[in-house]
């Protein structure tokens, strides 16, 4: 494949976020396609045995197999690292898949690992469950607590391992603070960044060693794929990524590699709508509700470290409805235009009872020292009209009295 002229590196370093999103990563085939090529293929072959050797020798340029390279997968993952500011990214098949990917690839039995208290539930089912099976010790903080990453540390840590803002508390970490204290003592942070992408908010400004992805997310942005990513420098990528990556298999299909470009093409438009719709819907909320927690309002703990750090809040935050279950449950169940769902970054308004889905897992006194509660609900808010989204909110709401 050539790349077309526009990709020498000195002339895409300048450009702007907005233009990485469509133009990043634009690798073309002797056919001058305008949108991105969909190599569905498994293997490649080869002109001679001898050129066979040599690939996997490492000393021909070229795919040998589609768990270790594809084309349209390298695009992605030249387009996601250009936004990002990385030196380089792998794609994943999911979110969970990179996070994973991102602690294994780097962590041996006695290590130990500091991570944020409020973390996706299957993020936490990692530091709780799976990292001790192997003989990795880990520890859960306040993540907003500066002074406990500090404390939590021993001579055996190797990682920092947090969301901001998290789900569903919606705490936002500070990030230059946490990572600075990581780089101090040779720690390695790993920062899932899924609510926010790098549109918003690019953790390794700020300090960030690995920033991993659910691109099923905002990055996708309308519920289609399942797709993840990890952003890093060329040497943890290749040395220390890539060996596991390529031999254990968490590989993003083609199909759902392009499924994304084409998402990252509209993400910054999206997400600034988003976010705007999302403050004009929290901005209802707050009053009707017992509280609502979304870093975009001045009520919320971390408003100004999130103003400092991001660019806007996002299109996800969190209510308590007051009451518990049922009041939760009721408000859901008055819903005609906003989905009962557990997926978040669609384009469409989505709303869920965390504790009874996405934080199912998480055990009841884990889940209450966080703050996700029987009345707690996160809302996605899309792309529709946020008058409509209000205008349903409301009725909801008068269903359960309120
Ligand atoms: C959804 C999510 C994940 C997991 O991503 P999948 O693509 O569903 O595997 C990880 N972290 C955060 C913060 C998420 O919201």
């Amino acid at each position: 494949m050539k790349r077309k002229s526009g990709q020498n590196p000195e002339i895409t370093r300048n450009w702007r976020p907005a233009t990485l999103a469509v133009r990043g990563g634009s690798a073309r085939t002797e056919y001058g396609e305008t949108s991105e090529a969909l190599f569905l293929t498994s293997g490649y072959s080869y002109d001679r045995a001898e050129d066979a050797a040599a690939r996997f020798a490492g000393e021909q340029q070229g795919m040998t197999y589609s768990r270790l390279q594809n084309p349209t997968v390298e695009m992605l993952e030249q387009r996601i690292a250009l936004l990002e500011g990385a030196e380089a990214c792998r794609a994943t098949a999911t979110g969970m898949a990179a996070m994973t990917a991102a602690l294994l690839c780097q962590l041996s039995a006695g290590d130990h690992v500091v991570a944020g208290k409020a973390l996706f539930g299957s993020c936490r089912w990692l530091t709780d469950t799976l990292l001790p099976k192997f003989g990795i010790e880990t520890t859960t903080v306040d993540a907003t607590d500066n002074a406990a990453w500090e404390a939590a540390i021993r001579p055996n840590t190797k990682v920092f391992f947090f969301e901001t803002p998290a789900n569903p508390t919606m705490d936002v970490a500070d990030l230059a603070t946490i990572c600075g204290i990581a780089k101090a003592h040779g720690i390695v942070s790993v920062v899932d960044n899924a609510f926010a992408t790098p549109a918003l908010q690019r953790p390794m400004e700020f300090g960030a060693d690995v920033v991993a992805y659910s691109a099923t997310k905002m990055m996708d942005g309308q519920g289609r794929v399942l797709a993840g990513a990890i952003c890093g420098t060329e040497d943890f990528i290749i040395n220390t990524l890539l060996p596991f990556h390529r031999n254990t298999g968490p590989t993003l299909s083609a199909f759902n590699a392009w499924v994304v470009l084409k998402g990252l093409e509209t993400l910054d438009l999206r997400i600034r709508r988003q976010s705007e719709n999302a403050l004009k819907v929290a901005k209802f909320l707050e009053g009707r509700v017992a509280k609502v927690l979304y870093p975009g309002l001045e009520s919320h703990p971390q408003h100004a470290l999130a103003a400092r750090q991001m660019e806007m809040a996002g299109p996800i935050f969190s209510l308590y409805v007051g009451g518990g279950r049922a009041e939760a449950h009721g408000l859901l169940n008055g819903l005609e235009l906003v989905d009962i769902s557990n997926n978040i970054g669609d384009s469409r308004s989505l709303m869920t009872h965390p504790a009874s889905t996405t934080h199912y897992g998480m055990a009841e006194a884990a889940r209450l020292e966080v703050g996700i509660t029987e009345d707690m609900l996160r809302l996605n808010v899309g792309l529709e009209d946020p008058d409509d989204v209000i205008e349903d909110l409301d009725r909801a709401l008068k269903s359960i009295g309120r």
